[in-house]
């Protein structure tokens, strides 16, 4: 048993979508279960790059934002009662004979019987800004999950990306006042959010960008530039920047963990097993002929990797997990 932990059924890594609807899985086949993230939020790619955009292809759901779709999730998994284990990326893996053990970067270890690799496109980093990391968390943010968070507050949006301007135009009827900054003339978003955001009372100002954070407690005003001539400087009195400058991804850790890989993913078998004793992995993270990737297959992915494990977990269990309809 590892000091910092207790020993899980299930470590699950990576908590976008493949990963809470295999946590919600987990605890319908009366596994403990927890699930690490080296993000600071639940969702993955949903929450990171796409909170605020309509997902049209969820079975039985015909429409639903992204970020809806995370708290669903959520929700559905409360359930299980996952541990959540967020602002840790699993660095280290080693496989003893009946139980595995996961280090994370700062230093947790997580026993656990089985690990479910859910990690998508591997750990991804925010694109810092160049000035205010000491903010994080004290008005600088690089997500949105809850946009009433920013109701009634001066908004800096740093970005040119959809992220940037999904936000904006979600923002725009809560925040006080909102600036968005770009330090480029064109924008890589899409042309109808575009066009709403600069039709609206967002202030666009380009080619800028942000050269100092001010503040003590939080942040208090925010000092841009004009990238053509730097001389051109405007100070905002924003109490909150959310820099949407993209994402940078590095599978890093699961490369050097002796998994069969193809071009960059992660082999399975059609149990979801890797070839390591004891590991499974869904979603976007695995290959296998004919993988397609998309949120619906991870879910199906999911559901399919813990039921092989509750096998192994309990060699006398059934893979077949029974119908939910059934349950009390
Ligand atoms: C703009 C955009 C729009 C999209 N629209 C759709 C759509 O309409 N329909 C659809 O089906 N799909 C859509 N997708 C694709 C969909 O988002 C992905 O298929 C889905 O998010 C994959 O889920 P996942 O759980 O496998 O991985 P992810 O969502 O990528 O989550 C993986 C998580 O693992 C974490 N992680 C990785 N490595 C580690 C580690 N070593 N330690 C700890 N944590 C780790 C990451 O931080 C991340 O949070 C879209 C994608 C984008 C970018």
């Amino acid at each position: 048993m590892s000091e910092d932990f207790p020993r899980l059924d299930m470590l699950i890594i990576g908590a976008g979508p493949a990963g809470l609807y295999a946590a919600y899985y987990a605890g319908f086949r009366g596994m403990s279960v927890g699930v690490m993230d080296s993000l600071p939020e639940l969702g993955g790619q949903v929450s990171a790059l796409y909170p605020e955009k309509v997902i049209y292809d969820v079975a039985g759901i015909p429409a639903i934002r992204g970020q809806d779709l995370v708290d669903a999730l959520v929700t559905q998994a409360e359930s299980a009662r996952p541990r959540y284990i967020l602002g840790h990326r699993a660095e280290t893996l080693r496989i003893a004979d009946d139980f595995t053990s996961v280090v994370t970067h700062r230093g947790l270890t997580v026993e656990a019987l089985t690990v479910l690799i859910t990690g998508g496109i591997g750990t991804f980093s925010p694109r810092q800004l160049p000035d205010g990391d000491e903010f994080a968390q004290r008005g600088l943010m690089y997500f949105v999950p809850h946009l009433d968070e920013l109701a009634g507050l001066d908004v800096l949006i740093v970005g040119g990306g959809d992220s940037a301007f999904d936000w904006a135009a979600s923002l725009e009827p809560i925040a006080r006042s909102l600036t968005l900054i770009h330090r480029r003339t064109d924008f890589r978003a899409h042309e109808s959010t575009v066009d709403k955001v600069l039709a609206s009372s967002v202030r666009v100002l380009t080619p800028y960008e942000v050269f100092k954070v001010h503040g003590h407690e939080r942040i208090e005003a925010v000092d841009v530039f004009d990238n053509r001539d730097h001389d051109r400087q405007v100070r905002l009195e924003v109490q909150a920047v959310v820099a949407a400058l993209g994402f940078t991804a590095d599978l890093g850790p699961f490369t050097r963990w002796g998994l069969e890989q193809r071009k960059r993913h992660i082999l399975v078998d059609p149990a979801m097993r890797t070839n390591l004793r004891r590991v499974f992995a869904a979603g976007d993270i695995v290959d296998y002929d004919g993988k397609v990737k998309l949120i619906s297959v991870g879910f199906g992915e999911a559901a399919t990797a813990v039921n092989n494990a509750a096998v192994v977990i309990d060699p006398s269990a059934h893979i077949f997990p029974g119908h939910s309809t059934e349950r009390l």
